[in-house]
């Protein structure tokens, strides 16, 4: 399919060029071919667009004055349009990130999920009345911050713009998106979908541009009060600080190196499919991946083979391929990046149990096969660093007490799973468990009614949910003596 969605900045309800006419150029990483060119802002760019926002958020503006009820059917009707490019958007998806048809189709569905889940908080956003002393009327309001920043991954394009942007807007805030300069395209559909739901110019803006020119431009803005980041965690960090300059607020969603911990009297069969999901899905290119299992020696074996049996008969291909059910990694340097990680893993005394190198049959792409690592510990950089690829790293434990230090033992705390037919088993470990999230018996899985965030250096704040609502409105108290 060619690229024929649109190519330009989308700032003040305009399509329009780069101010210094710079373009990004995108290629399919299955068939290493160049698949579009759309502008790239700067600075300049990024300027416009916050001030655009800006004025869309002022006190008596369209957008500021519009009631609850209609500014959710607003989101609504964004849903609505998305729902109309829905085949369209998981096309482009696909060519630009690599992921298949049925992956990227996912997401676009998650984000038409969250924009609807969300267009019905918009009316209901409520303050509270305090109780104070004398004769007073004391009560608290929740108000928009103003402009919100959005600056998003490639690995989830889509819905990690979406999820973030949904809650901005039902909050009554205005939003500048600057997508990742590897897959700018399906968050260009943002603007088409604000134009065709009467989105009023300004409140949506998208800056497709790098990182360390308009993602840091956006990030230090004075004009911009508050940052939701989703990506690796030492830019977030950079991020952070860029944001401190202006006391702006931020929502960081970072790395992770989650566990699924399998208890001996787990369904192993359950257990296989759920660990092969959550580690070789979108090619492993995932925060919450369950990258480390930690499974209790007694049925290390027996998990290990149907696991690996399940990667060996994974179909790999691009996104026109219907059988395909992993994809290429985003890049060639990603590539060698994941390959760098297993030889590293082998050095350190990890088995190669299935994959470890390139899918050899293919003439184009950036196909890693799925890759079990068998004895790996917890101290080898395989268990410890963040590979974002089709890895699986396996460590044994022999008891429950030892896979929850295991687990806990990592500087990420972004989703663990636990495995066992023992009810009272998992709330026990779940318990123990430092992360932020936390599944049993599947993996993994969010929704946008629930918190989605992480601990440690996974980040800070939570998305979805009810608390996107407390992260995108600030308190306001007002006290009245009488
Ligand atoms: P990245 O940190 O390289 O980039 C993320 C975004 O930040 C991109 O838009 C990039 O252009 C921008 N950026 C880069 N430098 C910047 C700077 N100095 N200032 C402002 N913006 C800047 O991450 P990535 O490689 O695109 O994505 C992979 C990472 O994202 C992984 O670590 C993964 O775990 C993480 N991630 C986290 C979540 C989550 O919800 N916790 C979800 C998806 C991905």
């Amino acid at each position: 399919m060619e690229y024929s969605g649109p190519t330009s900045l989308y700032i003040d309800g305009e399509w329009v060029d780069a101010a210094a006419g710079e373009t990004i150029e995108t290629v399919d990483p299955a068939t290493e071919e160049l698949y579009a060119t759309v502008a790239r802002a700067d600075e300049e760019d990024v300027d416009a667009a916050v001030q655009a926002a800006d004025a869309a958020a002022e006190y008596g503006s369209e957008w500021r004055s519009m009631g609850p009820s209609e500014r959710g059917q607003k989101l609504h009707a964004m849903a609505d349009a998305i729902e109309e490019m829905k085949d369209e958007i998981t096309l482009v998806e696909s060519h630009d990130n690599g992921k298949t048809p049925f992956e990227a189709g996912m997401e676009v569905q998650m984000v038409i999920d969250t924009f609807r889940y969300y267009a019905g908080w918009a009316d209901k956003v409520t303050g509270q009345y305090n109780p104070v002393p004398g004769e007073r009327v004391n009560f608290t309001t929740r108000e928009p911050l103003g402009v919100t920043a959005h600056i998003a991954p490639w690995n989830y394009p889509f819905q990690l713009a979406g999820r973030s942007l949904a809650p901005a807007l039902a909050c009554g805030n205005t939003t500048v998106l600057k997508p990742s300069s590897q897959t700018p395209l399906s968050a260009l559909y943002y603007g088409l979908a604000a134009d065709e739901a009467g989105i009023p110019d300004g409140v949506v803006n998208v800056v497709p541009g790098s990182g360390s020119g308009a993602g840091s431009a956006l990030a230090s803005h004075p004009g911009v009060e508050h940052v939701t980041f989703t990506g690796s965690t030492e830019i977030g960090k950079q991020v952070m600080a860029d944001a401190a300059q202006n006391v702006t607020g931020v929502t960081l969603e970072l790395g992770g190196k989650g566990p699924n911990i399998v208890l001996p009297d787990a369904d192993l069969d359950a257990a296989a499919k759920g660990i092969h999901y959550g580690i070789f899905m979108n090619a492993g290119q995932m925060c919450w991946a369950g990258s480390r299992l930690l499974v209790h020696e007694d049925v290390a074996d027996e998990l290990v083979e149907k696991i690996v049996q399940r990667a060996e008969s994974t179909p790999l291909g691009s996104g026109i391929d219907d059988d395909a059910r992993m994809g290429p990694v985003v890049s060639e340097s990603h590539m060698e990046d994941v390959l760098e990680y297993i030889s590293i893993g082998e050095n350190e005394g990890a088995t190669v149990a299935c994959g470890g190198g390139v899918d050899e049959a293919k003439d184009t792409g950036y196909f890693v096969r799925p890759t079990v690592l068998t004895d790996v510990t917890n101290d080898m950089t395989v268990a410890r660093e963040e590979i974002f690829g089709p890895v699986l790293s396996v460590i044994e434990f022999s008891d429950t007490e030892e896979a929850v230090e295991l687990a806990n033992d990592s500087p990420y705390g972004l989703l663990a799973g636990i495995w066992t037919q023992g009810l009272s088993k998992a709330h026990r470990v779940a318990d123990r468990l430092d992360y932020g999230m936390v599944s049993v018996n599947e993996y993994p899985v969010t929704f946008p009614q629930t918190p989605f965030g992480g601990t440690k250096q996974s980040g800070h704040g939570r998305e979805q949910g009810e608390e996107a609502v407390r992260e995108f409105t600030q308190a306001k108290n007002v006290n009245i003596n009488i």
